[in-house]
């Protein structure tokens, strides 16, 4: 067993280092994603990434990418995080509707979709939950009918992240009534701008307007905007989800960072949080727990990534990875303002005031990409093989 990187992997991650130093614009100096301002300022972003081909290192070249494997690709996410560089405001592009349209795409849909995606020129929202259907996706109502040439769309999506703001939706519709539930979906692919879509954005906790609400009234879609086959958009729809829950959205580096950042906080408030007998040994468990649980997860992934790398396809397993990622973050933000203390709640600006946003957002790590309740669900009756009830 190799458990050293190869001269190449350290090569390319020197290579990544020299690029993001040079490159990567000061922390804080970006408006956050979720305001149109800011979303653009990410988007140029992308665009200085792209130009250097850093933008989806793992794609093929024809499409913008390097061709790497996955190992390479943790790496760059691991030079990612550690020069602190910008959130991915293509994100729902690149990690989750791009795997995806490599395995089902055509060929003439990879070319037209990608390129642009990796270029941060058209970024893609997820159109899949609706008011009373975000944990029972199946139960979807949204609907697509066919007409001469393609298909007719109505109904109501929500939660849309930055669909206030994004060019494209990857969005799922019954197209069959009467077929079972899983059976009559269809995957459709949607400009925002088309005549008859509605995008209305709702207002976050900290006010930020990124999410929306779409509404869809007679869209016309043609056919080659349909992605896999007619009637197979459940099974589309899981190679999303699977993305989405497992590697590609949230990469370890993510949650070893930040639990380094956690450390170094912890180092320079040390001497004001009392004996060791008291709060401060309380929150020192504490930090070491999250950092114990990043470093469990980039452990985790190295071995996922090995066996992927033997042909592994992951499966059902995704959803025990979302609810270790999406409960590390809440843990790592936790310790974060358990050793800040009550003033975590004012601090306005600078550094320490990325703990209570990440706090915040951290909260809805366990709701969104799926609940965890229901990936409880998934790991009890698909990884453990126990009964419904
Ligand atoms: C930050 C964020 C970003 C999001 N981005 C998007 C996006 O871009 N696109 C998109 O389409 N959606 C998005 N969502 C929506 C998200 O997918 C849904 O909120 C989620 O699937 C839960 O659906 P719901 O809100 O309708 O809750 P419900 O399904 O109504 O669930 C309510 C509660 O009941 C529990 N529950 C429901 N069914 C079961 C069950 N069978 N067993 C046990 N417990 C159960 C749930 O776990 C939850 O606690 C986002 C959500 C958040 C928070």
């Amino acid at each position: 067993m190799e458990l050293a990187f190869s001269p190449a992997q350290e090569a390319f991650r020197h290579e990544a280092r020299a690029f993001l130093e040079a490159h990567v614009p000061a922390v804080g100096s970006l408006a956050s994603l979720d305001t149109a301002e800011g979303f653009e300022q990410h988007r140029a972003w992308e665009q200085v990434l792209f130009e250097e081909r850093w933008s989806v290192v793992s794609w093929p070249e024809e499409y913008g990418g390097r061709d790497v494997g996955i190992l390479e690709w943790l790496i760059f996410e691991e030079e990612y995080y550690r020069a602190r560089a910008p959130k991915r405001v293509s994100q729902n592009g690149i990690f989750l509707l791009a795997p995806t349209l490599l395995e089902f795409g055509t060929p003439e849909q990879r070319s037209r979709f990608l390129p642009p995606m990796a270029a941060g020129t058209e970024i893609w929202c997820q159109g899949w939950s609706e008011p009373d259907a975000g944990s029972d996706l199946a139960g979807i109502r949204s609907r697509a009918e066919r007409v001469d040439g393609g298909w007719k769309l109505n109904g109501q999506k929500t939660w849309a992240s930055r669909g206030a703001f994004a060019e494209w939706c990857f969005g799922l519709f019954r197209s069959d009534p009467e077929a079972e539930r899983h059976a009559g979906l269809t995957y459709f692919l949607i400009p925002t701008n088309a005549e008859g879509v509605t995008v209305r954005p709702i207002p976050q906790i900290d006010g930020e307007t990124g999410f929306a609400e779409i509404f869809f009234d007679e869209v016309f879609v043609p056919d080659d905007q349909v992605l896999g086959g007619i009637g197979d958009g459940w099974k589309v729809a899981m190679a999303t989800a699977g993305s989405e829950r497992g590697l590609s959205l949230r990469s370890p580096a993510r949650y070893t960072e930040a639990s380094l950042r956690l450390v170094d906080l912890y180092e320079s408030l040390e001497q004001d949080l009392g004996s060791a007998a008291g709060p401060r040994g309380v929150i020192a468990d504490q930090i070491a727990k999250a950092y114990a649980a990043s470093e469990a997860y980039r452990l985790h992934t190295y071995w996922t990534a090995t066996k992927v790398r033997e042909g592994h396809v992951v499966g059902p397993e995704s959803s025990a990875n979302k609810i270790w990622w999406s409960e590390t973050d809440v843990a790592i933000h936790e310790a974060a303002l358990a050793l800040l203390g009550e003033g975590a709640e004012v601090i306005q600006d600078g550094e320490l005031a990325e703990w209570l946003d990440g706090y915040l957002f951290s909260l809805s790590g366990p709701i969104y990409a799926g609940t965890n309740e229901i990936q409880r669900n998934v790991v009890a009756e698909r990884m453990l093989g126990l009964p419904r009830k």
